[in-house]
Parts: C-alpha cells; structure tokens; sequence
C-alpha cells in the first residue's frame, strides 16, 4: 500500500499532445511496425555521433572512438528485446525532455491531424509525415524502460513507462556512459504476431534492410550449428557475437550495390519523409574539389517549409564522422527544399562552424553542388516531363524566387527551369518552348495577370491576343510577374503584360483609324476624367485590344495591378499606385453611346462613367470603394431603357 502511494505521487504525466500520440502508438494499426527498431538505432547512432564529435574537442573525455557500438539482445522468455549503446547518454532533465514530449512533430499540425473519430485513418498519416521516433516503440511493447548515463553527469537515470498515463524517472546504477533500452514485447493476439520481435533472425532481417549502413557495429548473438568436434555427421549449438550491419555508409558503396528500397529506407530514416522521394541524386566528385554526396528531392512540400522553424541545409561529413547536421551555406536558397548529406575530406574534423563558414574547400563544393541539381532538374525536365511538372508544381515557386532575389544575379541559371501556364497548349510550358513556336511577326512574350488559369483566360485584355493566335502565359501566383520582371527579356524577346497599354496590334491603317477616334473624342475624355479624378485614373481612352468586351483597365510603365496588389498587401507603409488607364472598346456600341450622352446628356455621362469604371475595376479583380453608389447608379440606368 504504502508503496503504492509513493510510486503515484512521483509519476510524471506526459505532455498532452506526446499522451495523444502515445495513445495512438499504443493502439495503432500501423502495418509497418517494425519501423520502431529503425528509429531506436538510428537514435543510438546519433547519440554516439554526438559523443565522437565531442571527443575530437574535449580529450579530457578519454573516448575510444573504435570502441563504439549498439547491442541488441533478446529474453525470449521474458519477453524483452533490448538496445544499448555507448553513445553521449542523457541525464535526468533530457531523459525528462526528450522522452516526456514529442521532439520532432511540430506540434501544431499534429493537433490539426488527430481526431479521435478518425483515429485510424489518421494512424498512418502521423507515422508517415513526421517519424515518431522513440515514441514508436510502443506500437511494439507496453512497458519500456530506459536507462541512460550522461556523458555530462556523474549519475545514471532510469526512465519507464507503461503507456500513456505517464512515466517515472528514478536513478540508476549504470557505470558506463550510455543508453540501454528495454522493451517489453507485447502479447501475441489475433491480428498481430508480436513475438517475432523476439527473434534473432527477424530481428537481424529487420537491421539488414534499414539500419545496414549505420556507421557503428551492430552487434547480436546469433546462434550457428556446428560439427561437433571429431564427428562427422553430429552437430551441436553455437552461440557467437557477430556484427549484423555491413556499416558502410550508403553514400560511400557503388550506386550499382544499392536498391531502390535502400536509397529509400535511408532517406525515410534520415530525413523523417515516410513518402518516395521524388528524385535521388548520388554523386561522387572527384577534382578541384572532391566529395561524395547523396540528395533527395522530396515529392511534397516538408510539412513546416514556409515555416520559421524550417532550417534548410545538408549534413556535413568529413571523412564519414558527421561534422554539422544542416550546413546552410551548402545549398542556395531557391534549392532549400533538397534533403541529403555531403562526405568530404577537403574539410577537416575539428574545424568550427566560424571558419567553416569562409572555408574555400566548403565554397566549392556548395557551387559544385548547386551545378549538379541543376543539371538533373534540366536532364528531368528533358527526360521525365511528367515527374518536372510534378516538380514544379511543388517547388516552382522558389525557382520563381531565385530568378528575382538578389537583384536576379541568378536569373540566367535558372530561366530554364521555370514552367508557366499556356493558353495554349493548356498546360505547363518553358519560355523555350513559348519562344521557339512565336508566330511570324510577334515581337513579345506575352503574359496575364490573375487568380487562376480560368480567371484570366476570361479577361478582356486576353481576347484580342488569342484571337491574333498569340500564346499567352497565365501567371497565377504573385511572384510569377516579378520573376519575369526580373527576366526583362528571354532569347532577346521581351515580356509584355497583356495589360500594358503599349500592346499595340494594329496595323498602320487601323493604329490611324484608333488616333482618329481619340483625338475626336478628346473633350469627351476630359469630362469623364473629371469624374474619375478622385480615382487615380491617368488616362481615359479608346482600344482596339478588346472584342467583346466593352472596357478594361490596363497599365502605363512597369507596374503593373497586380503587382500593385502584391506591392501594397506587404506588411510596411510604402504603398505604391500603378498608372491605370480605363480603355473603352472602340468597336462596342457603349462607344457611340457615350458620345451619343455627351453631346445630349453629361449627367447621365456621369453616370454611365463611373459604371464603366467599376466594371472595369471588378473585371481586374480590384475592390471597388462604392458599392453602394455603383449599384444604384446600375438600378437608375437599367430602369431607364
Ligand atoms: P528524434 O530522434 O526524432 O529527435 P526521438 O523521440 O526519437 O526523436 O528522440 C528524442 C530525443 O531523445 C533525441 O533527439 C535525443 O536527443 C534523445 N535520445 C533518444 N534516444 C537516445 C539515445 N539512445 N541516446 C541519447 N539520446 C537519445
């Protein structure tokens, strides 16, 4: 009883989101639970990394970097599988940190994923999106324990739990610095087969396929039949220690060696992205500067990317000891969404994060590296064109970014990688492709402005291009017009927004007959801009760009609306005014009738101008500031006719 009491008041309860997710391992459905020993050793390797980096920096630590290695061991009868290692080890407070919330599931999204009513079709989502890491031991065991000594502490620590009603820590008695994890296996039931995690060769299987490259020695003893000494045909048990991961690391063996499930397995584990990835890159370089280097470009955007949180970067290795985790200054930010490592010896162990910075050897190996996913985004644009469109409609928008940061230093590099929308061909085109079918006479690259595809295949300023059978791009998202702005020309042809008012595609006879108009209605356009004089308008004329419609709005200089809409939604006090102009189709009957009004009628003039002016406004996508006004003025001049 007494004891009983004791043991309730020290228990720690989970934070709420870790006993939400325990929860879910405890009961989950997931057929791939023997991801639970990859995530258990992959941490084991990482805590040893840690104690060996350590060491090259503090030799008071006295540490035999050769000496290093996991161990897996087996009660059968128990019913314990046990991992240990020799690694950094964690005192008390990590114990309590680490293994009391959830380390890696950004806890916001994980909120957003769990629902109980939908708990198991969400099972699986959880695991794939963010790896659970330790956590997912329960899917396996209903009680663990965890001993742990600190390299930083003269005590050792045991931590155990029975689930999600939460955990206890008390002290251990372990001398050596280290982890050593125990399992309790689970009951066999129905569905479920849980005692073949307490076989030798299930167990070594399982290590073979995820965990082979691990750096250390993974040992188990496994047991051999044996001629018995002297006898022919007699055999008899033996039990030896043997090594159960090849512990070459993946980057280092010949790609002709390694499947595609390893590649796989590797980046699941490495980089916690339980989906194929989209492309993998393994290259060995060997020159100016020499590295081996194996990226993943991932199939869907990693879960926190436009977060804060969102570190982009590569793991560092020299020489097969792991020197920084996310090394930014090795990729360039328009390609930050690319996972992977780099293994060099051009770069030696102990430098600090300082002088890496500056390092020469570092500088050209990131250039290097930037070269080579370029080329095979280029080689998979060319060759695989359904995995770049994929691509792009994930990652495109950085590309679209790099085209225009830094003033577009990097604009030449990346022009070719970029895809837009073709009223065309109706999909996803190069400014190649755009320019190497431009008809006979056509001077520009023409581009539009909206929301989406439909949007602007509907606009007004868009009908008189088509119908010329001019391609046009829709650019849809509020980067795309600053890339090309950025581009100014491709192949010497320049961009040219629908909705400037310098898209001139008249000949000579009609561009007269067009001058002839404006001029007549010169005074008319006086008083109607006199209406409008409150609303930025810099001019009011008449246009041929347009077919059915009878106004649209364009735009004089380089700022064009939309850019103006991205421009002023940005959280600062430089707001910026495009020079609109409100063109009225010349060939629309609403023409003759407002001449007709101005001759007869400035009042309903008035009118009639300011609805011109709103309906172009809406057709643009822009707010109109009267609503109210515009719609009554509509009601007057409907109830008129
Ligand atoms: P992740 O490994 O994704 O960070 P885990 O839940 O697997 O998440 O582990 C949480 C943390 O616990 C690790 O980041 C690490 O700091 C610590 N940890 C786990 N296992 C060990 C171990 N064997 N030795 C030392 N530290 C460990």
């Amino acid at each position: 009883m007494e004891k009983d009491k004791k043991e309730k008041k020290e228990k720690k309860q989970f934070k709420a989101e870790s006993k939400k997710l325990l929860d879910l391992m405890i009961h989950s459905i997931y057929t791939n639970k023997e991801i639970f020993l990859r995530e258990l050793l992959s941490n084991a390797s990482d805590a040893m990394d840690k104690l060996a980096y350590r060491s090259l920096t503090d030799t008071s630590l006295n540490i035999n970097r050769d000496n290093l290695e996991i161990r897996i061991d087996i009660d059968k009868e128990k019913r314990k599988l046990i991992i240990s290692d020799n690694g950094c080890g964690m005192t008390k407070e990590e114990l309590e940190n680490n293994l009391g919330t959830i380390a890696k599931s950004g806890s916001l999204d994980f909120k957003k994923l769990y629902d109980k009513e939908k708990k198991d079709a969400q099972d699986i989502d959880i695991i794939g999106q963010f790896g659970v890491g330790f956590y997912s031991a329960f899917m396996v065991s209903d009680k663990i324990k965890v001993e742990s000594k600190s390299v930083d502490s003269e005590d050792a620590y045991i931590w155990k739990s029975e689930g999600a009603d939460g955990y206890e820590i008390k002290k251990g008695k372990r001398k050596d610095t280290g982890t050593t994890i125990t399992l309790s296996i689970k009951e066999d039931t129905e569905e479920e087969n849980y005692s073949e995690f307490l076989d030798t060769y299930h167990i070594q299987s399982i290590v073979k396929k995820y965990s082979d490259y691990i750096r250390y020695p993974i040992k188990m003893m496994i047991e051999h039949s044996k001629l018995k000494e002297g006898s022919k045909d007699e055999y008899e048990k033996e039990i030896v220690e043997e090594t159960v991961n090849s512990m070459i690391p993946l980057w280092k063996k010949a790609k002709k060696d390694i499947t595609e499930e390893e590649y796989q397995n590797f980046y699941s584990s490495k980089f916690f992205d339980y989906d194929k990835p989209l492309k993998t890159i393994h290259t060995s370089v060997e020159g100016q500067c020499s590295y081996n280097a194996l990226l993943y470009i991932p199939s869907h955007l990693p879960y926190d990317f436009y977060t804060k949180e969102y570190e982009k970067g590569l793991q560092l290795y020299s020489s097969g000891v792991l020197i920084m985790d996310k090394c930014a200054d090795l990729l360039p930010d328009y390609f930050s969404f690319v996972k992977g490592l780099v293994d060099t010896e051009d770069i030696s162990l102990n430098i600090s994060r300082e002088i890496l910075q500056q390092n020469h050897s570092l500088k050209l190996i990131a250039k290097s590296i930037e070269k080579k996913i370029k080329k095979e985004l280029e080689t998979m644009l060319k060759e695989d064109r359904e995995t770049y469109e994929s691509f792009f409609k994930t990652f495109g928008m950085q590309i679209k970014f790099g085209v225009y940061a830094d003033y577009g230093v990097h604009k030449d590099d990346l022009k070719d990688l970029l895809m837009f929308y073709s009223s065309t061909e109706k999909k996803l085109v190069t400014l190649d492709e755009y320019v190497s079918r431009m008809k006979e006479g056509q001077e520009n690259i023409y581009y539009a402005c909206g929301e989406s595809t439909d949007k602007v295949d509907n606009m007004p300023q868009v009908e008189g291009i088509k119908e010329k059978g001019y391609e046009i791009l829709y650019l849809t998202e509020y980067v795309d017009e600053f890339a090309l702005q950025t581009l100014t020309t491709y192949n010497a042809k320049k961009f040219m927004n629908v909705s400037n008012d310098t898209v001139d595609l008249d000949n000579d006879e009609e561009k007269k007959e067009l001058e002839k108009a404006n001029t007549d209605a010169k005074d008319m356009f006086e008083v109607m801009k006199k209406v409008l004089e409150n609303n930025n308008i810099s001019d009011i004329k008449f246009t041929h760009r347009l077919k059915k419609h009878p106004v649209c709005l364009t735009t004089e200089g380089e700022l064009s609306a939309s850019m103006e809409k991205v421009l002023n939604a940005l959280p600062n006090d430089n707001k910026v005014n495009a020079k609109m102009i409100l063109e009225i189709n010349e060939k629309h009957p609403i023409s003759e009738k407002i001449k007709t009004l101005y001759k007869d009628n400035k009042d309903e003039l008035e009118k009639y101008t300011k609805i011109l002016y709103a309906q172009a406004r809406l057709i643009e996508g822009l707010p109109i500031d009267n609503p109210t006004e515009i719609s009554t003025l509509i009601c007057d001049v409907i109830s008129e006719n």
